[in-house]
């Protein structure tokens, strides 16, 4: 797969190649504050699947931890981040815009991460972990 996405004033432009290494939506509080949203829906992908083509980002490092966000100067849309594995991190919402706002199965989340630090209950059929992936899922009572 191959995409370009650009940010909602055009001045930056990042090309996806390759699949995701994974699909989520995060409840986890690290992503709550850093990206200011109360899920964070988005792909994971090896840095070199995902290259700023066009434009510089001005990046963001979190005060203390291992996160990186990359956005538009202009827009202030966030183009991509990185998590502490080095991983691009690219949001969902950006890619359902250029996909002509729905997202492309190969972007759909799988699975929701972190779920019992969440602030918003979510009603699906996707597993639902308690923490990280390895771990164990939410069983609604
Ligand atoms: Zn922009
Ligand atoms: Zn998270």
């Amino acid at each position: 797969m191959s995409l370009r996405i650009t940010c909602l004033c055009g001045k930056l432009a990042v090309d996806v190649q390759g699949s995701p290494v994974a699909r989520a939506n995060c409840h986890c509080a690290s992503c709550r504050d850093f990206y200011g949203t109360s899920i964070w829906s988005a792909t994971a992908w090896n840095a070199d699947s995902v290259r700023m083509t066009e434009g510089t980002g001005h990046v963001f490092k979190h005060p203390h931890k291992q996160l990186t966000k990359t956005f538009c100067s202009d827009c202030g849309e966030v183009v991509f981040g990185t998590n502490r594995l080095g991983m691009r991190v690219v949001p969902n919402s950006m890619v359902a815009r250029t996909t002509g706002g729905t997202l492309d199965a190969a972007f759909a989340p799988s699975m929701h991460l972190f779920y019992r630090h969440r602030v918003v209950d979510v009603q699906d059929h996707l597993p639902k972990y308690l923490d990280g992936w390895d771990g164990p899922t939410w069983e609604a009572s």
